[in-house]
């Protein structure tokens, strides 16, 4: 098993733009680090650097104690699988998972033995004489890990594997995935714009924007403490509600005061809060730790009018339009009765609160 650390990486294709910034992360031996970010965050530049395909513009690699930031790809003994599977289209998917033994000469008989144990635990063990084309999307995906499994790599690098798959097949493979990269103890890092795919599978998650790493987490350290306001916004569906205000330190009382509404905040939370009087923040609140009430004259309530009610089985998604105009959104029972533009208040679970600093970028201030 193999620790990665990565140390301070820049990457620039242009003289404008960095793909990477100053990216440190340390992925430990056995672990499945998921990096995830929107579209054009520096995924995939950072998994090619990984892997070889392309060259740091400062900054280190190691593979345990050895500098990899100059090795030859092949040397490095790294696995990447793409989104589209690349499989050569005329070879069967034999010959297709074979072809990275065949290149190091091993024996008929050891490549036949590793193909049929990949082929065994990926489930593949019938299409072996087939060709991708015959294949679904899920199938090929299969043989694509499985053309990475045999060669016994070090790590393996998975950039958006199952992107092109339906709903099902996703998260089928994404069990499969997580079993097959305990079963084999290896170092895995998978990259996905999808933040539920990242909480599933995650160890850990490192968070990218911008080419720049805004937090490293377990998934529940992520969900409950975002580093950020993009990383509070960015996990969690229906996404988290943020609130302009100030904070405002009052008698033996700490609030936060909005045009929506005014926060009382706990005592535990009001020492670290007080350093920001008379400061512009922004609250971030999850859906889930808003509940609706009808009765009138409670704390830490927020006056609302219902817009839209959306009914999702389990939940109704409540979608609520404050006297300053902003929707909030919270989850109620499907049992609740309400309806489109009645008037309720929004009570909002005090020690759920999220502070963070005023703008779009804003660090936490309450972790
Ligand atoms: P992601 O995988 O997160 O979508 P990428 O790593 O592909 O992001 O890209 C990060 C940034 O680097 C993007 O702005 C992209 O346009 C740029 N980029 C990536 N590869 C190249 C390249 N070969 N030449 C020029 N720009 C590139
Ligand atoms: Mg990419």
């Amino acid at each position: 098993m193999t620790r990665i650390q990565l140390h301070s990486l820049s990457k620039c294709f242009d003289k404008t733009i960095p793909a990477l910034q100053d990216v440190s992360l340390a992925v430990d031996a056995g672990e499945l680090m998921v990096i995830v970010g929107p579209s054009g965050s520096g995924k995939t530049t950072l998994l090619r650097i990984i892997a070889g395909l392309e060259a740091p513009d400062t900054g280190s690699l190691h593979f345990d104690e050895q500098d990899m930031t100059a090795v030859e790809p092949r040397q490095r003994n790294v696995a990447m699988v793409f989104q589209e599977g690349n499989l050569y289209p005329h070879l069967s998917v034999r010959d297709n998972m074979a072809f990275p033994l065949k290149a190091r000469r091993m024996s008929v008989a050891e490549i036949d033995k590793a193909v049929h144990n990949a082929a065994q635990l990926l489930h593949i063990e019938d299409l072996l004489d087939r060709r991708p084309y015959t294949l679904s999307a899920g199938q090929r995906g299969r043989v694509a890990l499985g053309r990475a499994m045999v060669r016994e790599p070090a790590v393996f690098l998975l950039d958006e594997p199952l992107a092109n798959l339906d709903v099902e097949l996703r998260h089928r493979m994404r069990s499969e995935i997580r079993s097959l990269q305990h079963s084999l103890g290896a170092t895995m890092i998978y990259v996905t714009h999808d933040q539920n795919e990242a909480m599933s599978l995650a160890d850990r998650i490192c968070v990218l924007r911008d080419g720049v790493v805004q937090q490293i987490g377990s998934p529940l350290e992520i969900y409950q403490r975002p580093a950020n306001r993009f990383v509070g916004g960015f996990f969690g569906n229906p996404s988290m509600n943020f609130i302009d205000g100030q904070i405002k330190e009052e008698a033996a009382a700490c609030l936060f005061v909005s045009s929506p509404g005014t926060i009382r905040f706990p005592v535990a939370f009001a020492k670290t809060v007080k350093k920001y009087n008379d400061c512009e923040v922004v609250l971030g609140i999850r859906p889930e730790d808003v509940t609706i009430i009808t009765e009138s004259s409670q704390q830490n309530v927020i006056p609302v009018k219902i817009q839209s009610l959306e009914m999702l089985g389990r939940e109704v998604v409540v979608t609520a339009e404050s006297m300053a105009g902003k929707p909030l959104v919270c989850l109620a029972s499907p049992d609740t009765p309400l309806t489109i533009n009645q008037s309720v208040q929004l009570q909002i679970d005090p020690s759920k609160i999220h502070l963070f600093e005023a703008g779009q970028e804003g660090r936490c201030l309450t972790v």
